[in-house]
């Protein structure tokens, strides 16, 4: 679709989607940093993509399956803080704020590598 080419990426980046979230989305790359993953994962909420959301997703903490609300309309993705994270780490946390209409979510989510890929490992909600 030409409409989705010239757009930004859901993630708040100004690359294309293309060039950015749905390279990690087609598996033609990994996210490079714990920050990438997750705006990867918010990408993939947009897109209603629950196949990558489960892909990274730390196998201990992955539920069995994922429905995701179709209502559900993300507005925008603002990072607030990270800490490690990068390729001289085994772990890192992001902290972020997901809008949506109607609200937003508040959250500290820890991620890990697993094989070299970063990997959601779970999130703690914050006021
Ligand atoms: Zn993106």
């Amino acid at each position: 679709m030409a409409v989705m080419t010239t757009r930004s990426c859901p993630c708040g980046l100004p690359e294309a989607y293309e060039k950015c979230c749905g390279r990690f989305h087609a598996g033609t790359a990994s996210a490079p940093s714990a920050e990438a993953l997750m705006r990867s994962r918010y990408s993939a909420f947009v897109r209603g993509d629950a196949g990558y959301l489960l892909r990274t997703w730390h196998p201990r903490t992955r539920p069995a399956r994922l429905d995701l609300d179709p209502g559900m309309r993300w507005t925008g993705l603002e990072i607030l803080d990270t800490a490690d994270g990068s390729a001289f780490h085994s772990t890192g946390t992001v902290t972020f704020r997901a809008s949506y209409r109607g609200g937003s979510l508040h959250e500290r989510s820890r991620f890990e590598r697993v094989d070299g890929a970063w990997v959601y490992v779970d999130g703690e909600f914050l006021a």
